[in-house]
């Protein structure tokens, strides 16, 4: 009997180590999903990717990231810096994940790394509507002396610049936004301004006097960047990612802010 016992409170005390476990087990998990900020660099003069409303950072994605961050219970925070300094930031491990329309090229491959693409990004011109300019060939064209606004370091300042070789020191000016490009346009201190096609869309209708030409210079895939070493944050977002894309989410996203033509 006594043995019998002795037995039924060993058997009662590995239960109740095993619940110890258990009850530890879920206080982990809750202290894992105890919500962890997710920092995301962005330059948030890209309508309609981001751009403020009021005080707020909204735009495509912005609720992306917001719906990637509900999905992995992290609580998002945005920070809008010079587009400039996103890969940087992201780099030294000041932001989590820069996401800003970014195109994805090799040069910044060497870099940083990628997410999947979740948006198609096509690089456009923008000019007055009485210009002379009908195409890109225009502006690269022998002994043309038009001059090109872009936003510093974007793909649109990359291509031209490359395009225009040694022309590009005096013919491209680079500024920090989009918004101070298309504003030294309408100010006819540029010829044309290239630039992403939604936010060029966006300029356009708030601009009077301009237009898009008809032409895709370069089409490019958008993705979300982040530190070469941090591939646990980037297979998780690729993760909430796959399934966002897949459930249409992030179509539905996309729908709310460009209308399709
Ligand atoms: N898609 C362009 C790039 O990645 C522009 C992005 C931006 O200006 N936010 O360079």
């Amino acid at each position: 009997m006594k043995k019998i016992i002795a037995l039924m409170l060993a058997l009662l005390m590995v239960g109740a180590v095993l619940a110890a476990c258990g009850g530890t087990q879920t206080t982990d998990a809750t202290a894992d999903s105890a919500k962890t900020t997710l920092t995301m660099a962005t330059n948030a003069y890209f309508p309609p990717y981001e751009y403020y409303e009021g005080e707020k950072i909204v735009g495509i994605d912005a609720e992306v990231a917001q719906a990637i961050a509900d999905k992995l219970g992290m609580e998002l925070k945005i920070v809008d810096i010079e587009f400039d300094s996103i890969i940087t930031g992201v780099q030294t491990g000041k932001y989590d994940m820069g996401m800003a329309g970014m195109t994805v090229t090799d040069e910044r491959k060497e870099s940083v790394d990628f997410s999947d693409s979740y948006a198609t990004g096509i690089q456009s011109v923008i000019v007055p509507e009485n210009s002379p300019i009908a195409s890109v060939d225009d502006i690269l064209a022998e002994g043309a002396t038009y001059k090109v606004g872009v936003q510093l370091s974007t793909t649109g300042d990359i291509y031209i610049s490359d395009d225009l070789g040694d022309a590009a020191a005096e013919r491209v000016t680079q500024f920090q936004t989009g918004n101070d490009a298309v504003a030294a346009l309408v100010a006819g201190k540029v010829d044309a301004v290239v630039i992403d096609n939604e936010p060029a869309k966006s300029y356009v209708a708030a601009n009077e006097g301009l237009k898009i030409l008809d032409t895709e210079y370069v089409v490019e895939d958008y993705a979300i960047c982040f530190a070469k070493d941090n591939t646990e944050l980037k297979d998780k977002v690729n993760g909430a990612l796959k399934v966002l894309i897949e459930d249409g989410t992030v179509k539905g996203i996309v729908d709310k802010y460009i209308t399709a033509e």
